[in-house]
């Protein structure tokens, strides 16, 4: 008689999830678990501002659900948040969270970085859009790392979620004692998809997500406090206006092709020309909702006053504001950041053509939190490793 075969313990199911999901499909889900279809509309709407405008993780506390109900949600789904890996704060203040998400399908659990800025009338959380990126500018840290995955709609509002939660910006809850935080207002009060990845590679989760986080019943951020920055997918840019709505960002770096392309390789794809034209058709586009062109200074790279002079001609026309954001280095990079003096020279030029260009200042730089410097810590390390091999076997260099 053949042995029989041992069988594999059933692999533990995660429960479905129900934050990330437009009304529609969370109305689907309670279908699936039998829920009467005259009250899902209702369930939907008590669920909805549950999860977005009380911050709920828990069935249980939805206290206007009845009990027996709450017990049927919970053994079905889920409202978990991001696992916290690491949670930084810089000595300015800044807040760095490496979060950690479940594999989906064959893949690897992922990592990923999010960031909190407060300033004194606001609180910015950079967000990330990807696990990793395809599109490997060369000022960019993230863009060193290889791309894993596109992060789902879920993972994407939960770092708005898990933010709020940290920070105690949710009815009843508490400030970590000594967190900087905006004297007034809400906590998180803009969203920035300028963290890993290019949002507009991963539009339908990037657009789910931020339709949840601008919706008037649950996360309330006006579509004017939220921008989504790319690095030129210039097919895209014209839904991004139309079906998200939100501001619009460009990291712009160079105002010549040839240097754009190596800077940012996208550049030969969608050269400045079509981008330019692209941002000037943007739906909405005003001097009320001006286009922000992000324009990192790298030393002796793109920072002469020439180079501020074109910047100004090319923009002609467009309702824009110019951010000069001081280059943020990290490990194994090239570049260098421009002069103090350079960059405020570039900047005089910029503003006497009428354009507000404020030089970003440097924040979360000793957490590498800074724009550009984002990437997983498990690539971090492993470019460590290769670096210290590198130097003790220098043949081994790729
Ligand atoms: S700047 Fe943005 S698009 Fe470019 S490599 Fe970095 S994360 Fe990717």
């Amino acid at each position: 008689m053949a042995a029989p075969l041992a069988v594999a313990p059933a692999a533990t199911k995660e429960k479905p999830s129900l934050v990330g999901l437009s009304r529609e499909g969370i109305g689907e889900q309670l279908a699936g678990i039998g829920i009467d279809r005259k009250h899902i509309r209702m369930r939907t709407a008590q669920i909805w501002n549950w999860i977005y405008a009380r911050g709920v993780t828990d069935f249980s506390d939805m206290l206007n659900v009845s009990k027996d109900m709450r017990t049927t949600l919970s053994d079905a789904f889920t409202l978990k948040r991001p696992e916290i890996v690491t949670e930084q704060v810089s000595e300015d203040g800044t807040r760095k969270w490496l979060l950690r998400f479940p594999a989906r399908g064959a893949g690897r659990p992922v990592e990923i970085e999010t960031v909190y800025i407060p300033e004194v009338g606001r609180g910015t959380l950079c967000v990330s859009s990807q696990v990793g990126c395809t599109l490997t500018c060369s000022f960019c840290h993230t863009g060193t790392q290889k791309m894993v995955r596109n992060l789902t709609a879920e993972e994407i509002v939960g770092q708005v979620l898990l933010a709020r939660d940290r920070l105690g910006d949710f009815p009843d809850k508490s400030t970590p004692v000594g967190a900087a935080v905006p004297s007034e207002g809400r906590l998180v009060s803009n969203v920035v998809m300028m963290g890993m990845g290019e949002p507009l590679y991963n539009f339908e989760n990037v657009k789910d997500a931020l339709l949840i986080a601008s919706d008037g019943e649950g996360l309330s951020l006006s579509k004017r406090r939220i921008t989504l920055s790319t690095s030129g997918v210039v097919p895209m840019i014209p839904r991004a206006g139309a079906e998200i709505g939100s501001m619009l960002a460009i990291s712009l770096h160079a105002v010549r092709d040839d240097l754009r392309d190596m800077l940012v390789p996208l550049n030969k794809k969608h050269p400045i020309a079509e981008l330019l034209e692209a941002c000037r058709n943007y739906p909405g586009l005003s001097n009320a909702r001006r286009i922000t062109f992000e324009y990192v200074m790298l030393k002796d790279v793109n920072d002469s006053p020439a180079d501020a002079r074109e910047l100004v001609r090319l923009l002609r026309g467009i309702p824009a504001k110019i951010n000069l954001i001081p280059f943020n280095p990290w490990p194994g990079t090239n570049y260098q950041c421009s002069d103090w003096e350079t960059i405020e020279t570039f900047a005089d030029i910029v503003n006497r053509a009428g354009y507000a260009s404020p030089i970003r200042t440097p924040r979360g730089r000793d957490i590498l939190a800074a724009c550009g410097q984002l990437k997983s810590e498990s690539e971090r390390m492993r470019v460590r490793e290769r670096m210290a091999l590198t130097s003790m076997f220098p043949d081994t260099a790729d």
